[in-house]
């Protein structure tokens, strides 16, 4: 939880509820994990309190983290090779140490690289990190798609997999992307849809009105439309060189 004298603050109380949400999702406990920070964190006690010791701070010490070298915590004369912490600050690290072997006992699974820690140092390191987590709380295989994945499924058989990987990658422009967004999680209102809600009389397409007007079918196989999307396998054949059969597949 955050301080009472920060509940207030608009930046930081949406901060943390969005940590939360984010470790809440990808099923990663907030203040455990190796980039998790050691200072006010709520599980890493001393006397009951959380620490903030700034000599610490100032040398560089801020993540679980920086207290491992692979899954063995580093030994004092490590720390203070690493982070040039005076010998004073040997009876702190004793404290510290002894809480954080106990929080270790409780989470074993702390210093595992969770997928969110692996995105922020890619992140970190060659930028669009906050593209990357988007892509991350988005990806299928956290279960997030998974209905609307079957939904697809029923209609086309196709690598859906490869089609959430590739969704963000089909245009760098703005309107194309949401476009494609509302495509792919079947936004659109369409007749079935509307007539299954008890909005409209009938559920046939509005154009050719001979047909159920399914997503699919308002899309792509609507006779009204063939002739558009034939257009568009023509002029690719014709520009690709190669016989493209017209199919709503590809
Ligand atoms: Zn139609």
């Amino acid at each position: 939880r955050l301080p009472v004298s920060l509940q207030a603050h608009p930046t930081i109380s949406a901060s943390h509820w969005v940590w939360r949400e984010v470790a809440r999702i990808l099923h990663c406990h907030p203040s455990v994990h190796p980039l998790a920070s050691i200072w006010n964190n709520s599980k890493i006690l001393v006397g009951g309190r959380p620490l903030l010791w700034t000599d610490w701070i100032i040398a560089g010490v801020l993540c679980l983290r920086d207290l491992f070298e692979g899954e063995v915590m580093r030994s004092f004369s490590q720390l203070q090779e690493k982070f040039a912490l005076s010998s004073k600050q040997f009876w702190r690290f004793l404290q510290l140490r002894s809480s954080v072997q106990s929080v270790l006992r409780k989470y074993p699974e702390a210093l595992h690289s969770h997928s969110l820690s692996v995105t922020f140092q890619v992140g970190f390191r060659s930028g669009h990190l906050a593209s990357r987590v988007y892509k991350l709380l988005i990806d299928p295989g956290m279960g997030v798609c998974l209905p609307l994945q079957s939904a697809w499924e029923g209609d086309l058989n196709y690598e859906w997999q490869t089609i959430w990987n590739n969704c963000t990658k089909a245009s760098v422009e703005l309107k194309s992307r949401l476009t494609q967004f509302k495509i792919l999680h079947r936004t659109y209102r369409t007749p079935l849809r509307l007539f299954k809600a008890g909005l409209v009389s009938d559920s046939l397409c509005w154009k050719c009105r001979s047909e159920n007007g399914s997503l699919l079918h308002m899309l792509l196989s609507c006779p009204r439309i063939t002739c558009l999307w034939r257009g568009v396998f023509d002029r690719y054949s014709l520009v690709l060189g190669v016989d493209i059969p017209f199919s709503p597949d590809i």
